[in-house]
């Protein structure tokens, strides 16, 4: 049986996804002021480069994956938490056309 917790996990999860593959994107990828990579038009433009903001944000992404993943093995407790985590996170997205207004409450 998919619970409500299981559909909210999997929303958020997917958001990380696209995230994560966003940032992997040369072009799409957030970067500092300063970043090489941001001058579009440079003949040889720095990808990856070294201004380490992409490689902070993955790390962001990887670690709300893994809270979400921790909270999934300690029983009714957790479940609570994981259940509450996942709905702060899946808040971040509410625009999305997939989020359900249930999960506000
Ligand atoms: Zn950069």
């Amino acid at each position: 049986m998919v619970t409500e917790t299981d559909q909210i996990i999997a929303f958020v999860l997917a958001r990380l996804d696209e995230a994560a593959e966003t940032q992997r994107d040369q072009f799409d990828a957030w970067h500092g002021k300063d970043c090489e990579s941001i001058y579009r038009d440079a003949e040889t433009p720095t990808f990856p480069c070294d201004c380490g903001v992409p490689e902070r944000v993955l790390a962001e992404i990887d670690a709300k994956r893994a809270l979400l993943e921790d909270l999934d093995y300690g029983g009714a407790e957790m479940g609570d938490a994981q259940w509450l985590v996942a709905r702060r996170l899946a808040s971040l997205h509410a625009d999305h056309p997939d989020y359900q207004e249930r999960w506000r409450h």
